[in-house]
């Protein structure tokens, strides 16, 4: 079976391969970065990571761009009610946000860009929406005319037609089916950063950043365009209207969207409380490859409901390919080969394989990896495993890992004294903005794992016990 997904889109499972040469041309929408990220947006990543790391074992080379929203009302709120300067504020958080992808190894995009280092790009675009009547402006701010773009509600399939018409919406996330012409560009309220530039001063909204450097890392039609569930409306309607009136061009190929992380029937959000910051579940003792297996577990396009039993399971489930991979390097087999074994460990692989390039499914595929580490280990404890078997085993194991990426231990490759930083950069941010509480449970955690914090006038230092 052919590698498919299934398309926001066209709403079918469709044969995939890159439109030209064998470079897949993807976008994803980032973080934006005016907190620590919580590990619902992860499951979102970790999507993205495992689409990124089976493209790549299927042969094809990645052009990825993820974007980071460095400007927004939530960013310019925050970095205001701390004293800082909105680069200042977002530093942090994005410093924080790699860190965190680093930890459960999400690979870096080929281009990581910041909306605020693209203003004069957004605002060219702008101009030439405007020069071909997609806009109109009203006190220094420019709408997009949605009624201007027929295809308006193609993506998320919902019918606007008689309801495109007069309303307007300032902030960048809006009810569903509510269509509301929205802003490109805002205009600069009291004491906002804003940037000059050829269409006024002002500032970028949401949606324009991502048409724009899409359609500048990429060309003007995509391979894949990807995000969570709750990006499809307005955020991608709002992309394709822009972008195909900019260039006539259907804008991206492919959309594939991620389901929520959950907690007790919840999308887990800021909003409502319900989260878990990666820091939060590290701190209690879980790894982070734990973390990164629960949310890859549950294929993309279903719910999954977090919950720390589970992130138990996922450790144990790590444990026993570790178990596994340990025995198949030290323990000492008969010579020969086990020809059932092999053909097993051959049609194991191959099952892993199509369950992966049936949209991603990658419950089946662990599925297909535990039937056989189940058989291989009774074989070894029957003596039926021959020293013939361990290398296809193993390269089992490797393809696995090449896409799941759990069985190296952190410690290996992870940074012990640059989480220590990171926690206690989050500690200072929150004395900062008074959250006692947090700051305290950072040393508490920190203290939990044998670092002892001291402050000092020329800031924190810390040592191990
Ligand atoms: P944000 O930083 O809010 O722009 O979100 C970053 C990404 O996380 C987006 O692609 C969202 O769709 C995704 N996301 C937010 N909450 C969840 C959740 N509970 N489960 C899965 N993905 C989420
Ligand atoms: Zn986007």
């Amino acid at each position: 079976m052919a590698l498919r997904f299934y398309n926001t889109l066209t709403q079918q499972v469709e044969d995939f391969r890159p439109a030209d040469d064998n470079t897949v041309r993807m976008y994803s929408c980032g973080p934006t970065v005016y907190d620590y990220a919580h590990i619902g947006n992860f499951r979102t990543f970790t999507f993205i990571d495992i689409l990124r790391k089976w493209l790549r074992a299927s042969g094809f080379r990645l052009n990825h761009v993820m974007n980071v929203t460095d400007v927004d009302d939530k960013i310019i709120r925050n970095a205001a009610a701390q004293g800082k300067k909105l680069e200042e504020y977002t530093e942090t958080f994005t410093k924080a946000f790699l860190e965190d992808c680093a930890r459960l190894r999400l690979e870096r995009p080929e281009h990581l860009v910041p909306a605020t280092k693209h203003i004069n790009d957004m605002a060219e675009a702008i101009e030439r929406l405007s020069a071909s009547h997609h806009t109109y402006t009203s006190d220094g701010s420019v709408y997009f005319r949605i009624s201007s773009f027929p295809g308006y509600g193609k993506l998320s399939h919902n019918d606007f037609s008689g309801n495109l018409a007069g309303a307007r919406v300032d902030v960048d996330e809006y009810e569903k089916a509510d269509a509301r012409d929205f802003a490109l560009w805002k205009a600069p309220k009291e004491g906002e950063t804003y940037w000059d530039t050829t269409i006024g001063p002002g500032r970028p909204g949401w949606h324009i950043e991502c048409s724009v450097m899409a359609i500048k890392y990429l060309g003007e039609t995509l391979d894949i365009h990807v995000g969570g569930v709750d990006l499809i409306f307005p955020h991608h309607e709002n992309e394709i209207a822009q972008s195909e009136s900019l260039t006539g061009k259907p804008f991206s190929r492919f959309w594939l969207h991620s389901e929520f992380l959950m907690v007790e029937g919840q999308k887990m959000s800021k909003s409502l409380g319900n989260y878990y910051t990666l820091r939060d579940v590290v701190g209690r003792g879980y790894q982070p490859e734990a973390i990164r297996y629960l949310l890859a577990s549950v294929p993309y396009r279903k719910s999954l409901n977090f919950t720390f039993d589970g992130l138990k399971s996922a450790a144990t489930a790590i444990d026993r390919l570790r178990n596994f991979k340990l025995r198949l390097e030290t323990d000492r087999y008969a010579e020969g080969a086990n020809e059932q074994l092999a053909a097993r460990a051959a049609a194991a692989s191959e099952a892993f394989t199509q369950s992966l390039n049936d949209d991603l499914n990658t419950a089946e595929a662990l599925g297909a990896v535990f039937e056989y580490v189940r058989d291989a280990n009774s074989a070894m404890d029957s003596g039926e495993f021959r020293a013939g078997n361990a290398a296809g085993a193993l390269e089992f194991l490797g393809r696995f890992d090449a896409v799941f990426d759990v069985l190296k231990p952190a410690t290996e490759g992870g940074s012990p004294d640059a989480e220590i930083e990171s926690l206690i950069a989050e500690r200072t941010a929150a004395k900062k903005a008074k959250n006692f509480a947090r700051a305290d449970q950072i040393r508490e955690q920190l203290l939990g794992q044998g670092v002892v914090l001291e402050d000092t006038k020329s800031g924190v230092r810390w040592k191990r016990k």
